[in-house]
């Protein structure tokens, strides 16, 4: 008889947003005509900007002319598009070369697919309150888990230690949940515990294009000593609005190696047997997204989502409540009040107010008594929601 992937039963019951979609829909069972303020999953609310939309419909002509049809694509990435991200790098002050840049169906595929580049026997960090992805992930592989917890102490971005020792090690800057994001000086201290390591960083940068204020690096190859520690995992989902259009990309430097092995040819030869790339029309419209104009329009809906935050942010202010983030990433993390848990936070706001968040739990253990919202609805709900919270837990 076949023997399953028997590390599945050591997964975690279920999965975070599928227990919150449970109680959600139990709810509405019970009362089908409440309008639910939804600021739990980070779906973005707001549509794909005009420049997208004008490159996939004319991606969409190309596919009908003879002399433009594209078939299969390259496996690593459409040549235009891996230049393009190259050259956005770039104007940032980085420089790597469109070789090292592999466009994916996103931020998700990437995380799990990525770990067939790693020995299996090979342990993983996990930072906690982590995106629940890292872990299930490396269960579903079999591999030891470290999970360092972080907490207010240390702005919930802690330092590499000891107790930090693993073969690969996941950093989310911009933080989902927390919205903390790790400075230069901190990520210089982990790409040299890494380097002296030979550990490798998996460096999550789905919500880079959030950061506001300066100096806070965007990628983690604006460190010394990146290139020999580090993969780069970016999305467009929350950037440019493209969580239903699926478009990532991943960058590996040609000087990341292991045992004699280059990780840069070794996903080349990854991709080109378990891809056959991502669709032409949508790397078109990824495209779109860093031109100028594309650019620009992106960060008007960012802001838009980033008006969302503030409105979140004054109600908590007002309240007295503790949280971060919101200023640099599309979450707030706050402490739940009165020293609830925060599933009976979760289920106190659905049934009183009927508002979505996430609770902190779900991000790993340390994440208990602690909540998250996401800013991503639409600006009329956020605000309803915060009258509501106000309502709701104002003293006397
Ligand atoms: N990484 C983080 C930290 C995320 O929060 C998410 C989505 O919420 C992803 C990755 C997945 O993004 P994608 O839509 O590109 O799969």
């Amino acid at each position: 008889m076949i023997k399953p992937n028997m590390h599945y039963a050591n997964l975690k019951d279920s999965y975070l947003f599928y227990n919150i979609a449970q109680k959600v829909n139990a709810y509405l069972t019970e009362h089908p005509d409440t309008h639910l303020l939804r600021m739990g999953i980070g779906d973005v609310s707001l549509p794909l900007c005009s420049s997208v939309i004008t490159a996939l419909h004319g991606a969409v002509d190309d596919q009908s002319a003879a002399d433009r049809f594209h078939g299969y694509m390259p496996e690593c990435g459409a040549p235009f598009l891996r230049e393009t991200i190259a050259a956005h790098y770039g104007r940032r002050g980085v420089e790597i070369t469109p070789e090292e840049v592999f466009v994916s169906s996103g931020a998700s595929d990437e995380l799990g697919d990525i770990l067939d580049l790693f020995d299996r026997s090979s342990s993983a960090l996990v930072i906690e309150p982590a995106y629940p992805a890292y872990v299930d992930a490396n269960v579903m592989a079999g591999r030891r888990i470290v999970h360092l917890p972080s907490g207010r102490e240390n702005g919930f971005l802690p330092e590499p230690s000891p107790k930090a020792h693993a073969d690969l090690l996941y950093i989310c800057s911009p933080n989902n949940p927390t919205g903390a994001v790790f400075s230069r000086e901190q990520l210089k201290r982990w790409v040299d515990f890494a380097n002296m390591n030979r550990s490798v960083i998996l460096f999550d940068a789905a919500y880079e294009a959030f950061i506001e204020e300066d100096g806070l690096p965007h990628s983690i190859f604006e460190i010394d000593g990146a290139r020999t520690c580090a993969i780069e995992i970016c999305s467009l989902s929350k950037t440019a609005g493209f969580t239903g259009t699926r478009l990532g990309y991943t960058v590996i430097p040609k000087e990341l190696v292991r045992h004699g092995m280059c990780f840069n040819d070794m996903w080349v030869r990854n991709r080109t047997t378990k891809t056959n790339g991502v669709s032409y029309i949508i790397q078109r419209g990824g495209a779109a997204v860093f031109t100028p104009e594309g650019q620009r329009q992106i960060m008007e809906n960012i802001r838009y989502y980033k008006e969302n935050a503030r409105t979140l942010t004054k109600v908590l202010d007002r309240l007295g409540i503790w949280y971060c983030g919101g200023r640099n990433a599309p979450y707030i993390w706050l402490r739940c009040p009165d020293g609830t848990d925060s599933w009976s936070f979760f289920d106190r706001l659905l049934n009183e107010i009927q508002v979505v968040g996430t609770p902190g739990e779900g991000f790993g253990a340390c994440g208990e008594g602690y909540f998250r919202f996401s800013t991503f609805g639409n600006s009329a709900d956020t605000a309803e929601a915060a009258e509501r919270l106000f309502s709701l837990l104002k003293k006397g």
